[in-house]
């Protein structure tokens, strides 16, 4: 699987004008590799994966060796000498693989490892900033087990979701509704959070990323509930809005017309598609009632071994990107209104060859 993968990146290493590629994301280089040793940060990072047209090495350190050389499927695994620095090594394979151009991703490489590796490299090779994700391009389409893994993961935080109904009640904390979820989907398997599960209720929930505090949820406010799980490295994502009580008006206003304007992307999505397209029409339809201001974010998201990646439906989607069957995207059209709160929808769904299938269940009521 890794190989057919890595000769996927090679096909394209000409068209980008390298000879190689450091693979230094983490989730590129695991879907690539198999290795699922995790990076923390950019600065803290498990190792870089080198692909050129005939090699393909895995640089890690002696804190990671060890299973990656159980998990690496396809790519031989580099251990950096206890005297030397990833960069030090990398630059060293580069030379001895006679890369003469080397390119990087530049979204997850610092200035400073830059200068250093380019130090390294001097007289030998020159690096090459890689703008156009050449691996997340690759990961966007998923294969039948990667699917699997999103649907057990879909399938937790759907049934967190559906739980955490039967649990909510007038002051309940939005921290402690955000803890259920979470022990519930630990509890049923999960391997962690796609994200903290994040509540927001009455005027909390304006902004649309918001972190959970100690208020106290209340009857007849909106509360809306985002969360996700991870399975085998892979995410879900599903947002739903409810209210205890009797709404007021504005609550089904919103509530309704949010739902609509999902409802009509869902039905435009389908392979050949674009991002901006998608984006464009929950945006018009909103603004058709009034909501233009209040919708605030992106529609979607890619959703895989990152909570967000490609494709993106959204007005900075890459305007050439279309969509293509077996890709995930998120369709969560949202209407935010300061000091009263906020409405979002949040569906996964599945790019299939002539529409979209659904990947979230849990149920959406109105009200509680
Ligand atoms: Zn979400
Ligand atoms: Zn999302």
């Amino acid at each position: 699987m890794s190989q057919a993968r890595i000769d996927l990146v090679r096909a394209r290493l000409a068209e980008h004008g390298v000879d190689a590629l450091i693979v230094n994301r983490y989730e590129n280089r695991r879907w690539l590799s198999g290795v699922r040793a995790h990076d923390a940060s950019p600065t803290a990072t498990a190792g870089w994966l080198i692909v050129t047209p005939d090699a393909a090495l895995f640089v890690t350190s002696f804190l990671y060796y060890g299973a990656a050389v159980v998990e690496a499927d396809g790519v031989e695994v580099v251990e950096i000498p206890q005297d030397q620095r990833l960069h030090e090594t990398a630059a060293e394979q580069l030379r001895r693989l006679g890369a003469k151009r080397v390119g990087f991703e530049e979204a997850w490489l610092t200035v400073q490892t830059h200068r250093e590796l380019r130090e390294k490299l001097a007289g030998a090779a020159e690096l090459v900033p890689i703008h156009k994700a050449v691996v997340d391009q690759l990961r966007a389409v998923k294969d039948e087990r990667e699917l699997a893994s999103i649907r057990h993961a879909v399938a937790l935080s759907d049934a967190a979701m559906e739980a955490l109904f039967g649990e909510l009640k007038p002051g309940m904390t939005e921290k402690e509704a955000a803890w259920f979820l979470e022990a519930h989907m630990r509890q049923h398997g999960a391997d962690g959070m796609a994200f903290g599960p994040d509540v927001a209720s009455g005027p909390n929930g304006a902004v649309p990323h918001h972190t959970p505090t100690d208020r106290a949820i209340q009857v007849g406010e909106p509360i809306w509930i985002d969360t996700g799980a991870v399975v085998d490295g892979y995410h879900s994502d599903v947002t739903r809005t409810v209210l205890l009580g009797r709404p007021d008006e504005q609550y089904r206003r919103l509530w309704h017309e949010v739902l609509e304007a999902q409802k009509r992307v869902i039905d435009f999505l389908r392979p050949g598609r674009g991002g901006t397209e998608a984006d464009a029409l929950a945006r018009e339809y909103l603004g058709s009632v009034g909501l233009a201001d209040a919708f605030k974010h992106g529609l979607g998201h890619g959703v895989g071994l990152q909570i967000h990646e490609l494709p993106r439906l959204s007005r900075f989607a890459d305007e050439d990107a279309k969509l293509a069957s077996g890709m995930t995207v998120t369709v969560e059209p949202g209407a935010y209104l300061d000091g009263w709160g906020g409405v979002r929808h949040e569906e996964l769904t599945v790019l299939t060859d002539d529409g979209v299938e659904v990947l979230t269940r849990a149920p959406k009521p109105f009200t509680l």
